[in-house]
């Protein structure tokens, strides 16, 4: 899937000259190439139309005649003879919709060029991308995204400010496999996930990764709020308290950004390696009962990972099914022997009757798979019997 992602970049004096360059390089090449076009259709308007690769092949001879063209990134004068195709392509295909492309001014056309991703050109590391020709910029997007860049364009904006928008394609996206893999997940609160396999993936706490700066900020909040009434200001005029109020809704979604992207590199992982995804319906379990701060979370993040899992895999075609926990925790999966509830602080347990060793919640986890599989297997046609 690909989608867009808009950011603010900063420039040096150098920087913003290129940038100029760069979209009147565009501008240049776009007219010139529509001139031709033209010129061509009325010589002979039996000519078939040009392609891009028409287009694209005349730009080393317009360089060598023009050498500022050289200062711009090759990928951008490209883009130009991708665009002014498919302008023409609109324009034949539907008249009444779409009109003669036309030569762009310097005045009235949108100040931008879009480069394209060749090689690790464009790239993102933290707050600064790497552009063709303009280097490392720093970028300021707060949309945390996985995925890889496929072009770039830089904007000149009314407001006299610099953008830049990313059109990337979603990692999760990569055309999965069947692996004739299968996993029953455990959930929990300071493992957020134990697979079957035996794996355990440990909850982040974001949010007390940025416990004082959250506090900072609320205090902050509720000290000016305090303040305006004092002084029988409306909340809404004023203005240290909006700004504190904006601070700290900058850090929760900093935080809620991360816990994001972390689950989507979870769940992502989870539906490349397994074809059959079992997990516990968490509305009927009792965990979701407990009130508790770390629980709240933990069971936002169980939400979001159902939620991730259920698009995931139908995008896929790989399959979620959901299961009772009714007696998970239990039943032993290695022999079926049920010997009763196991209190809470009991992380460790041999069955007494096949003496297997068990982890509370990778037997879980086994248990959950399964009793999906039963559930999976009652779904599926039957075979044909044969007498
Ligand atoms: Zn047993």
């Amino acid at each position: 899937m690909l989608y867009g992602i808009k950011g603010q970049l900063t420039l040096k004096s150098q920087q913003k000259q290129l940038v100029a360059q760069s979209v009147g390089n565009t501008r240049f090449v776009w007219n010139q190439f529509l001139a031709m076009w033209n010129e061509r259709y009325q010589n002979n308007a039996s000519l078939p139309p040009l392609t891009e690769y028409d287009l694209s092949n005349l730009l080393p001879t317009l360089k060598r005649e023009y050498p500022f063209l050289k200062e711009s990134d090759s990928t951008s004068l490209q883009q130009v003879s991708k665009e002014l195709t498919q302008s023409f392509k609109d324009f034949f295909q539907n008249r009444s919709h779409f009109k003669h492309p036309k030569f762009k001014s310097k005045q009235r056309a949108r100040q931008s060029y879009t480069s394209k991703n060749i090689n690790n050109s464009i790239r993102l590391e933290g707050n600064y991308l790497r552009l063709p020709k303009l280097g490392w910029v720093q970028f300021r997007s707060g949309q945390p995204f996985t995925g890889k860049i496929k072009r770039a364009t830089v904007t000149f904006t009314s407001a006299g400010t610099y953008e830049c928008s990313l059109l990337v394609d979603d990692e999760s996206q990569v055309a999965t496999t069947k692996t004739h893999q299968m996993v029953g997940i455990d959930m929990g609160v300071s493992d957020l996930m134990v697979l079957s396999t035996g794996e355990k993936i440990k909850t982040i706490r974001f949010h007390q990764q940025l416990t004082t700066k959250r506090l900072y900020w609320e205090r902050r909040v509720a000290r000016r709020a305090l303040k305006a009434k004092q002084k029988g200001i409306a909340l809404s005029e004023a203005k240290n308290y909006q700004r504190a109020k904006q601070q700290r809704a900058r850090i929760y979604r900093k935080e809620k950004n991360q816990r994001q992207d972390r689950l989507h590199k979870l769940t992502t992982e989870l539906v490349q390696r397994f074809d059959v995804i079992v997990l516990e319906d968490l509305q009927t379990s009792n965990l979701i009962k407990n009130h508790s701060l770390a629980r709240n979370i933990a069971a936002q993040s169980w939400r979001e990972i159902r939620r991730m899992l259920e698009y995931k895999c139908a995008r896929y075609d790989k399959e979620l099914v959901i299961v009772n926990p009714y007696k998970t925790s239990q039943i032993c999966s290695a022999c079926g022997f049920d010997d009763g509830k196991h209190a809470l602080d009991i992380r460790e347990w041999d069955c007494p009757n096949c003496h297997a060793h068990h982890d509370r919640d990778v037997n879980a986890a086994k248990n959950i798979l399964s009793i999906g599989l039963g559930q999976a297997l009652v779904k599926q046609p039957k075979p044909l019997s044969v007498s």
